[in-house]
């Protein structure tokens, strides 16, 4: 199973995770990230793989067929990726809980209040 290796946005501790997993936790911290999946990146390395696969294999063609050749490689390798990670998304998880705690504890002391209120008259 593929790694991928990204950078916490919090505190800098090391994110990892696999490819596949939807999200992912500091190990440092503890915060929580969505992962997004779009493929970008694992795209131009693959086209980039292909290139040297190419030249590696040191294959001596006219340059209309290599880039006929390179053309299917980048097709197959989009049909690959569709499932590969380029991305994280930065949806601090934490920060919204603690809002909406926030939220409801100045709801619990409006309608506390109310009532003490109604009581009173
Ligand atoms: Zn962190």
């Amino acid at each position: 199973m593929k790694i991928i290796e990204k950078k916490c946005p919090n505190c800098g501790g090391n994110l990892d995770f696999k490819v596949g997993e939807r999200d992912v936790v500091c190990k440092s911290c503890r915060r929580k990230y969505a992962v997004q999946y779009d493929g970008i990146d694992d795209l131009s390395q693959l086209s980039e793989k292909a290139m040297e696969a190419l030249e590696a294999a040191d294959i001596s063609l006219k340059p209309v067929r290599k880039f006929i050749i390179i053309l299917v490689l980048v097709f197959f390798s989009l049909a690959a990726i569709s499932a590969t990670i380029s991305v994280i998304t930065m949806v601090n998880r934490r920060a919204e809980f603690d809002r909406k705690v926030k939220e409801s504890e100045e709801e619990f002391d409006r309608r506390t209040q109310e009532m003490l209120d109604e009581v009173r008259r």
